[in-house]
């Protein structure tokens, strides 16, 4: 029997599944799934659609927001971006967004927060290093990037946005690379992480692998 306090910590780069996975993990295991990278792409969102660049103008956003989870959907300021922050120009300018350190102060200060007094399955870069430190299980999900890159091309197509391959797999790498140089809270495995491979394997392998690890204890 699960204790419903549990904390599970998944963490991975872009397109390693790990929202996916994270989400179904939560319905079996009936906790909470909170997406810290949805939080970062939503105030990345609205600093776009307010034409707001300078770092100061950034922080100010982050500062004004609110941000919560319903239903599997994410608001802010009460209305549902749930799709809208998964849009091209979020991807390309995220990682700047979440590089700058106020910004990361506010949203782990709220990531925190959520996970108080519930068990949760909190998904992103840096949640088994800072954000859920303690966290009772802590994976970290990997994959060729030449597969990540056509989980995202397939994920885009299905919503008929077209954009070519090589592009999406170069702006992966560069996200990859600018989340784990970043200075404050760089993108990195936990010491304590169970290094989970999901190239060449589907959704159901993974959240297979990942529930025998827990059901056996291995933290
Ligand atoms: O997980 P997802 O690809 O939606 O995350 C979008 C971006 O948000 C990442 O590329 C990273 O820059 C940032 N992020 C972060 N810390 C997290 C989650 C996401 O810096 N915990």
């Amino acid at each position: 029997m699960l204790d419903k306090n549990i904390k599970i910590a998944i963490d991975g780069p872009a397109g390693s599944g790990k929202s996916t996975i994270a989400r179904i993990l939560a319905e079996k295991l009936s906790l909470i799934y909170i997406d810290t990278g949805a939080m970062y792409r939503a105030i990345t969102l609205k600093a776009l659609k307010l034409g707001k660049f300078t770092k100061e103008d950034i922080i100010s956003v982050a500062e004004n927001s609110q941000i919560d989870f319903d239903g599997g959907k994410i608001y802010l300021d009460g209305s549902d971006v749930s799709e809208e922050i998964r849009k091209p120009a979020v991807d390309e300018n995220v990682s700047y967004v979440a590089s700058i350190p106020e910004v990361r102060e506010k949203l782990v200060v709220l990531q925190k927060k959520m996970a108080e007094k519930k068990g949760v399955v909190m998904d992103g870069r840096d949640v088994g290093t800072v954000v859920l430190p303690d966290a009772d299980y802590k994976f970290f999900l990997t994959a060729k990037v030449e597969e990540r890159a056509k989980r995202r091309y397939n994920e885009l197509c299905k919503k008929g946005i077209f954009k070519d391959y090589e592009e999406i797999k170069k702006e992966i790498i560069k996200r990859d690379k600018l989340d784990a140089e970043r200075e404050c809270s760089p993108f990195k495995k936990a010491e304590d992480a169970v290094e989970v491979d999901t190239t060449g394997k589907d959704i159901e392998t993974v959240v297979k692998e990942i529930l025998e690890y827990i059901k056996k204890g291995v933290k």
